[in-house]
């Protein structure tokens, strides 16, 4: 691995030393108003050792973006990463870790309710053959099941 210091964030993380799940904070961000980003890294996988299915990840990706915001106005933005291992959540003017942890916690457990996912057609969704609730339902109970693992980062 490179010992230069890298732009991005992520790329100056050894991937080689967490252990998934979990919930960093991996960067914040301050406006010139003062307004703070905070971004979190949600590792569902480990990473080069299992990655989410992309019908499942997909499908997780629009029922967290929908029904995360029924549990704070803070979340700006919930997008997967490209390696199909997490997600990074962004947040705004909200800093409390423990709340963060609460919101996924009570967004998941809805996404395990949900009988459809969202905006799963051609009119809203870029693939809308490639989804599965099922398979994002798994993704969730698994998650759940780890819940008390979501602090810690490294192995
Ligand atoms: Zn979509």
């Amino acid at each position: 691995m490179t010992e230069q210091k890298m732009n991005v964030e992520s790329f100056n993380l050894n991937h080689t030393k967490v252990k998934a799940p979990y919930v960093r904070l991996a960067d914040i961000k301050a406006g010139q108003n003062g307004d703070r980003i905070h971004k979190y890294d949600l590792r569902i996988c480990q990473p080069n050792r299992a990655h989410m299915e992309m019908p499942a990840l997909h499908s997780l990706e629009h029922l967290m973006a929908e029904l995360s915001r029924n549990h704070s106005d803070k979340v700006v933005d919930i997008s997967p990463m490209g390696c199909q291992t997490g997600f990074y959540i962004a947040m705004i003017n909200h800093d409390n870790y423990d709340d963060v942890l609460t919101i996924i916690e009570r967004t998941l457990n809805d996404v395990l309710d949900a009988e459809e996912v969202p905006a799963c057609n051609e009119m809203q969704c870029g693939w809308a053959a490639s989804h599965s609730l099922d398979g994002a339902q798994a993704l969730a109970r698994d998650l759940l099941s780890k819940r008390n693992e979501w602090t810690s980062v490294f192995a």
